[in-house]
């Protein structure tokens, strides 16, 4: 289909009338027809209002509606075919194989939820019943269900813009609450955006669901950005982006009469300690293993090994000069956009020039214009304890090793750390008792553990933590991977002694839901 260059407000294509935002080829530094007209506070108003309007009857769906619903969705995008992911790769310097797998795990993901509200477990129902012979007091019926928070504000990442975008998690997980979605495109990939979002809004009008279930706004963050995380129509935000766009959303969210949940996902370094006994056994292919992941997808994972720790040893050595040498022969590929670009040479070229840090290895520069080119860095654990710098996200496949005098400085090292998505463990049998010690600490810093593994490649599962301790995310008690991302757009409500005929359906005595049920303390089905 040709692109239109429009905002969606429910089934209504609609032309902005503020400063017009359009992609740019990275690989070429070509701008991409066509421009976008940004909306301003008349559209975020009227996608909000519409949305609000849709809740009421969206949230009550039947539980198989609102599941064919997100399958729809995904058959819509797979349907939309080659011009899906030719418009991706043209906008995001991605490559073809790498935008093909993406589409595969946002229709993935859309099932995943599918299935997720098929089973109905999320509804988390209680019953305990009435007691009128028990003394001193007698009790009263209580039931208690899970019901949708309300419209969904969703940022669209520049590092997914397939699976954290338009259709993204935060968008899946929302629908699969029973919230109506309005989504702030990301100015990278308007075009891939407009295509998933009209995707969207045919699966709206094939399921007979009421307009405002989806919107898809472009224009600044500043100008609809913070309109929608103001307005009152909207009870909760999804944001993956930068520190400082998502605590700007957080201050705007908590300073509304009505303060509302944000679920940023922001800033993560991903420390991977390498205890010595692995190091020893293994080092060069740990070494390897490392700098692919440092590498992949140039380093623009929120996942990305950007941190190394190890003790000061002939091992340590030989590990820094082997991830070294793959670093200088590693290829320069193309960054999502020149924005970002420009950060990670401004955050590369400032870890440079610090007296307490020791270049190691760059890599190749490459032909394009916005090329990362990956870089590796050592300093003491000293100076990164009185450094906050060194504890700086670089975008990109940059990493820092940080050299321990012994296992004490390792721990105080994690001690140290900001919240964290992950935290992984390069270890063998000899170092079980290194990593117990470490274990309590990285559980308090980080959403993932891992042990002999690399962070980047998030599974989408249903044991998936995506989150952790602030700056990695605003609120370390969710996940914005897997299937448990769910229960961030959901909130509980208890029915007190309703008559049969006033209860929602899930809570009747007869289960007509079949889920399981927590009866009387019990767990039922
Ligand atoms: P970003 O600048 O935070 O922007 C993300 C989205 O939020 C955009 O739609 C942007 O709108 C909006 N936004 C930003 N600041 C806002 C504000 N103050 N009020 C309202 N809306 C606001 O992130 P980005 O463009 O994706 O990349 C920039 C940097 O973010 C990267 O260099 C990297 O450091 C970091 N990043 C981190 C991760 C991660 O997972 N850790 C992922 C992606 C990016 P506009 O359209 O106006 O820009």
């Amino acid at each position: 289909m040709t692109l239109q260059g429009s905002l969606l407000i429910g089934q209504q294509a609609v032309t902005g009338s503020e400063a017009e935002i359009y992609a740019i080829n990275p690989a070429t530094g070509e701008a991409l027809a066509p421009n976008y007209r940004g909306g301003n506070h008349v559209e975020v108003d009227k996608a909000c209002q519409l949305a609000e309007a849709a809740f009421d009857h969206y949230r009550e769906t039947s539980l198989e509606t609102r599941a064919r619903f997100l399958e729809t969705i995904a058959e819509e995008i797979e349907a939309v075919g080659e011009a899906l992911t030719e418009r991706g790769v043209a906008e995001t310097g991605l490559p073809q194989a790498r935008l093909e797998g993406e589409r595969g795990r946002t229709c993935g993901q859309l099932r995943l939820f599918a299935s997720v509200v098929r089973a109905g477990e999320w509804l988390d129902l209680r019953h305990d019943p009435a007691m009128p012979e028990r003394q001193p007091l007698p009790r009263t019926d209580l039931r208690q269900r899970h019901i949708a928070l309300g419209p969904v504000a969703v940022f669209g990442a520049s590092n997914f813009p397939l699976a954290f975008s338009v259709a993204g998690g935060d968008t899946a997980s929302a629908l699969a609450a029973g919230c109506p979605v309005v989504v702030k495109g990301h100015s990278a990939h308007p075009g891939t955006s407009e295509l998933v979002g009209r995707a969207i809004q045919r699966a709206v009008a094939k399921c007979d669901l009421p307009d405002g279930v989806f919107s898809l706004l472009f224009g600044s963050g500043n100008e609809i950005g913070q309109a929608l995380v103001a307005n009152p129509h909207i009870k909760a935000v999804g944001f993956t982006g930068s520190r400082r766009g998502g605590t700007a959303l957080m201050a705007t969210a908590h300073a509304r009469p009505d303060p509302i949940p944000v679920y940023a996902e922001m800033s993560s370094i991903n420390p991977v300690f390498l205890l010595p006994e692995a190091l020893k056994a293994r080092g060069d292919k740990i070494a390897e293993g490392f700098v692919g992941s440092l590498n992949m997808g140039a380093g623009q994972f929120c996942t990305n090994p950007g941190l190394v720790i190890g003790i000061k040893s002939a091992e340590l050595d030989a590990f820094v000069t082997a991830a070294g040498e793959a670093v200088k022969g590693s290829a320069a590929q193309t960054m999502l956009t020149p924005g970002i670009h420009d950060a990670y040479q401004n955050g590369v070229s400032t870890l440079a020039s610090k007296s307490n840090v020791k270049e190691i290895a760059r890599g190749q520069t490459g032909d394009s214009p916005h090329g990362c080119q990956p870089g590796l860095f050592v300093a003491s654990a000293s100076d990164f304890l009185t450094d906050e710098d060194l504890q700086s996200e670089v975008f990109g496949a940059t990493a820092l090793v940080i050299e321990c005098r012994d296992s004490d400085e390792m721990q105080r090292i994690a001690e140290h750390l900001e919240g964290q998505l992950t935290a992984t463990l390069q270890m063998d049998d000899g170092d079980l008792e290194s990593a117990r010690q470490l274990l309590p600490t990285l559980e308090r810093k980080a959403g993932r553990i891992l042990a002999n593994g690399w962070p980047t490649g998030v599974e989408v599962c249903h044991a998936m933590v995506h989150g952790g301790p602030y700056p990695a995310t605003s609120d370390s008690r969710t996940t914005s991977v897997g299937s448990a991302a769910i229960y961030r757009f959901l909130r509980p409500v208890c029915y007190q002694n309703l008559p049969a005929g006033l209860l929602p359906e899930a809570l009747q005595d007869n289960n007509p839901f079949n889920v399981s049920r927590l009866v009387d303390g019990k767990r039922e089905g």
